[in-house]
């Protein structure tokens, strides 16, 4: 991304016809720097969309109006099966082979309820090509074997592989990604509005699969669908980037030759509106030893426009930031008060990925009798708002917002394209005008003069779409202890009947068709397959490494880092205190210092008041506590970061708002401090299930180093542990807690402590700089940063019972530093272990979601884990044999340079401004040089089979002594490993 503030020179008019496509429209908007192109493929009647821009990092997708006919999951299991393989590249798993070797930025799939999309990105051009070639290829070619269906989306299989007489189960790996889901709360809840609120559309029914569903699918029904669906008749090709347009026609030009234009019927139905209110019951499951009283969560939902209609679309999201999009929301906060629950739902705000907009709010943590009373009190307030209007303030600071978001350069899990490519979606898919949504400051005008010419738009909206809009569906998902155990008694007893019903000699089919699957996985692909894919060479990779511009400077003697680079008129400042010597007994309470601290009043104002300043004047606050190793291994740094983001034009006053929180912050009001507290512990909570690979690795490397440690501590187990206690008994710890944190604040908000980091261009640099030095002088300093403690951990191998069907298994191992000369082969070992090893052992043959290992020199340590994993101890095992493999096999030069090209290639993901900005100053905390830098990356480049091997046996066998074991699973299997584990699990309730 560079800094142009032009869009390119049309190269096509409109009407004109090229390489068979009819160019229909040119479109120039420079607000968003881009040139867009909308084309149609004459013969097929593909839809192209081009965004022309100075990007180096070009998107290309293909997507496809997949309409579920049922909750079998067909949509997605072909999405994951498509990627296997295709005749013209004829290997079992094409997709894992391009994310291995290719220098791709981005490559995935996404199964949306009415869509499906492949997505690829790099920032070279062959590169790019050959992905695109074989991504298209697949999609519209795919093999689609019996034995990848199966593998992908189920199949029958005995407990024990080879005796008829075990239990009978099902595994795949489509059907354990959705136990995992279907273990969510909050998955499920969205998907019990979803499914209820469009009962007469595809709406109703679960794209990615209902696992109790998923089995129902035949071979058939499954490759029917890819043959309904699959064609460039049906597709929509979005793409991104610096590419000319030309060159994509002329590419897409051959990708489509010999295809014809087919019969296909995608269209997506609209919901008929209803005639009244309509209200549900679910259940989610929470662990056997929870309490369920005041567990329920109770939303009221409403459909609303379409979203083709544009202009209601923006105002109903407008309308909805007003609403509940800040703490000064009128409607979040008339709830929250209530004191009905303890805080705002998750399924809260606009959703606008389907046809038909969708609004939620509610709240969590309250009781089933109290649905009706919350229900009256969400129609009251919008009532009386409907009446009486909004602060002015409020509706200024929601448009600022979307001002904010529209400006600002993101590119942070996903490419800039991938942002653009959603907003075209919500009207391209339903044959609205895909241009439409992407011009953000244009929309904002119109709103704005429509707004100053009727003042009371927004009280109209919400008149029309909430009060007088009966489509609305009270959603009462209450906690349930046998959730589980019900399942898994009906899923055993269906498994005796379906064995009762089958005859010995079927049984021995079964038997036969699953040891056939298994030996499918483990064949190696036909010789000669692999080359058929188009490949780059070591000698196309740069040996460059790209820097970020940084100036060392100081304000007040305190030390600053200084990144000019474009930011498109939006500037950043961190503010880094050195939190090393905070005592240990009052290090837990950190992360709730940031939450409380950045989300209550300040100097004189309350928390309402402090929000609306924020909406109003800055694009967001936020706190990060983070550790790391320096690059010797011989230290450890530890720092809160407060992180304010602005437009330029608002600077001063987002640092007098950082300014007042930082030295007047207040945490006196008791109700504020309690709700927030209840919504950190909940939102803790629910991230286990969707990242308990996460959370296993924290809880086994906390007894490995410091920062590991504090990682656990902070934002781990411990810490939900942590808050659990504070909140659930608040009126207890209130006043302990309150001098805890205030004398917290005394010690971390001080001068001697800070370093400051700005990022922006020299307009914006001048502007904060000018701005930072007088809030700096209202900090305190008196006294030095003492000697940091040094916290202890067991190493305990531990078995947490969380409320889920599937396992999480994490083995963790202490691990070396960044400079040490080991750290190249390993990061390059994690990788291949991921994509090699554990991606065929945990993923393909072990039915999990993900098998993966990360190597992480800031915390020092190398990890194995697994995702959505139906095994436990079979995955231990494997972990064992994955280490004495790679211990013992060298590598082939073949397979090493896929590896050192995937390697090079997940270094070289782009980055957006505010990542560079903020990733220097964290390489300068670890003292990671750009030398180190270009030393490590040519140590890769020139990495050697036989340095590979050599690295690993050594690593390997002194650090495996020092592997520490944690698994995340239901209580029941937990039992059951145990009574075959050798060194038991020591198992833990979860809080
Ligand atoms: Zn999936």
């Amino acid at each position: 991304m560079t800094g142009s503030a032009h869009c390119p020179e049309p190269t096509l008019a409109a009407g004109s016809m090229l390489h068979g496509f009819r160019v229909l429209r040119v479109e120039q908007i420079p607000e968003i720097r881009i040139t867009a192109y909308e084309t149609e493929h004459d013969k097929t009647g593909a839809k192209v969309l081009h965004l022309h821009c100075d990007d180096r990092e070009n998107l290309y997708s293909i997507g496809f109006r997949t309409p579920p006919p049922d909750s079998t999951g067909v949509p997605h299991i072909l999405e994951h099966a498509v990627l296997a393989g295709s005749e013209r590249y004829p290997l079992k798993d094409v997709f894992n082979e391009l994310i291995r070797g290719t220098l791709q930025t981005f490559i995935n799939a996404f199964t949306y309820p009415d869509k499906t999309i492949y997505p690829v990105a790099s920032q070279v051009r062959t590169d790019f090509f050959n992905l695109a070639r074989v991504y298209t290829d697949l999609v519209l070619n795919p093999r689609l074997l019996k034995e990848t269906f199966s593998q992908e989306g189920h199949h029958l299989e005995f407990v024990n592989q080879e005796d008829t007489d075990s239990d009978l189960t099902i595994s795949g790996i489509v059907y354990n990604e959705m136990k995992g889901a279907y273990s969510s709360p909050d998955a499920l809840m969205y998907k019990v509005i979803q499914e209820h609120l469009y009962p007469d559309t595809p709406y109703s029914f679960d794209s990615g699969g209902n696992p109790e569903d998923i089995p129902l699918l035949s071979y058939e029904q499954f490759r029917a669908f890819h043959r309904a669906y699959y064609s460039p008749t049906n597709a929509r090709f979005f793409l991104y980037g610096d590419i000319p347009t030309a060159d994509h026609l002329a590419f897409l030009a051959e990708m489509l030759a010999g295809f014809d234009r087919v019969d296909v019927d995608s269209t997506i139905k609209s919901q008929t509106k209803w005639r009244k209110p309509l209200s549900i019951h679910g259940t989610y499951p929470i662990g056997k030893e929870d309490n369920p009283a005041g567990k329920t969560v109770v939303n009221a939902a409403w459909m609303m426009a379409e979203n083709t209609d544009y202009e209601t679309a923006i105002l109903l999201q407008i309308t909805s930031g007003i609403l509940v999009g800040s703490a000064a929301g009128p409607l979040r906060k008339a709830l929250i008060d209530s004191g009905f629950g303890e805080d705002l739902s998750p399924i809260t705000g606009v959703e606008r990925d389907l046809k038909q907009i969708a609004f939620a709010v509610g709240l969590r943590g309250t009781d089933p009798d109290k649905a009706a009373r919350i229900e009256a009190l969400i129609m009251d307030t919008l009532q009386k708002l409907a009446v009486s209007g909004f602060d002015r303030d409020l509706i200024e600071g929601t448009l600022h917002q979307i001002e904010f978001h529209g400006k600002e350069i993101i590119r942070s899990a996903y490419p800039y394209g991938i942002i653009l490519m959603g907003r075209v979606y919500h009207t391209w898919l339903y044959d609205g005008d895909p241009l439409e949504g992407l011009n953000f400051p244009r929309i904002i005008e119109d709103i704005r003069k429509k707004w100053e010419a009727n003042p009371q738009l927004f009280q109209e909206i919400v008149q029309t779409w909430f009060l007088d809009n009966p489509h609305r569906l009270l959603s009462v998902m209450e906690p349930s202890k046998t959730y589980q155990s019900e399942r898994e008694e009906a899923f055993k007893e269906k498994m005796r009947r379906l064995r009762a019903s089958f005859s010995s000699k079927e049984l021995d089919t079964i038997r036969l068709n699953a040891s056939a699957l298994k030996r499918f996985q483990v064949e190696p692909d036909m010789p000669g397959a692999a080359a058929k894919l188009p490949k780059l060479n070591i000698s196309d990779i740069s040996r460059a490494i790209e820097t970020i511009p940084t100036e060392k400077t100081s304000i007040e003697n305190i030390p600053v880092m200084v990144h000019d680079i474009f930011t498109n008129g939006i500037a950043y400042l961190d503010l880094a205190f050195d939190i090393s010597d905070v005592p240990e007994e009052i290090q837990p309470y950190l992360p709730l210092l940031g939450k409380l601290i950045t989300n209550m009043g300040a100097a004189g104002l309350d928390y309402e008041e402090m929000a609306k300043r924020i909406v109003l004047k800055t694009g967001g606050i936020s706190y990060h506590l983070s550790a790391g190793m320096t690059v010797d291994g011989r230290h450890n740094w530890q720092k809160m970061i407060f992180r304010i983001k602005s437009l330029y034009r608002n600077i001063r006053d987002a640092l007098n708002i950082i300014s007042d929180i930082l030295t007047a912050g207040d945490m006196s009001n008791e109700a504020r401090m309690r709700e927030l507290i209840a919504e950190r512990k909940n939102n803790l909570h629910a991230s286990i299930i969707p990242s308990g690979h996460a959370f296993a690795r924290r809880s086994a490397g906390a007894a490995l180093s410091v920062p590991a440690y504090r990682d656990e501590q902070w934002h781990g187990r411990t810490q939900l542990k942590f808050v659990t206690r504070i909140a659930d008994q608040f009126n207890v710890t209130k006043s302990d807690l309150l001098a805890k944190l205030t004398s917290l604040q005394g010690i971390a908000f001080r001068k001697e402590r800070l370093c400051i980091n700005i990022t922006a261009d020299s307009e914006g640099i001048a502007l904060l700089s000018e701005g930072v030095t007088e809030m700096v002088r209202c900090l305190s300093g008196n006294g030095d940063v003492g000697n940091p403690d040094k916290p202890s951990f067991p190493p305990i191998n531990t078995g947490i019972s969380i409320p889920a069907q599937v396992s999480y298994v994490a083995k963790v191992l202490s691990a070396p530093a960044y400079a040490d000369p080991l750290s190249a082969p390993l990061f390059m070992l994690a990788r291949q272990l991921s994509s090699g090893y554990l991606y065929k052992h945990i993923r393909v043959q072990g039915g999990a979601y993900g098998g993966m290992s990360q190597y992480d020199p800031m915390s020092g340590i190398f990890a194995l884990l697994s995702y959505r994993d139906p095994n436990i101890v079979s995955t231990l095992h494997v972990y064992r044999e994955a280490i004495d493999f790679i211990s013992r096999n060298r590598t082939s030069r073949e397979e090493l340079e896929k590896t050192i090209i995937g390697t090079i290639g997940s270094l070289d993901k782009p980055m957006d401004p505010s990542s560079r900005g903020y990733i220097a100053m964290i390489r300068n905390f670890t003292g990671l040089s750009d030398e180190d830098r270009l030393k490590f990356r040519n140590y890769l480049l020139d990495m050697t089979p036989e340095l590979l091997l050599e690295a690993a046996s050594r690593y390997f066998s002194a650090a495996i002594d020092s592997a520490v074991i944690s698994v995340y699973s239901s209580y029941e299997n937990l039992q059951k490993a145990n009574e075959v584990l050798e060194k038991k699990l020591t198992i833990e309730a979860l809080t």
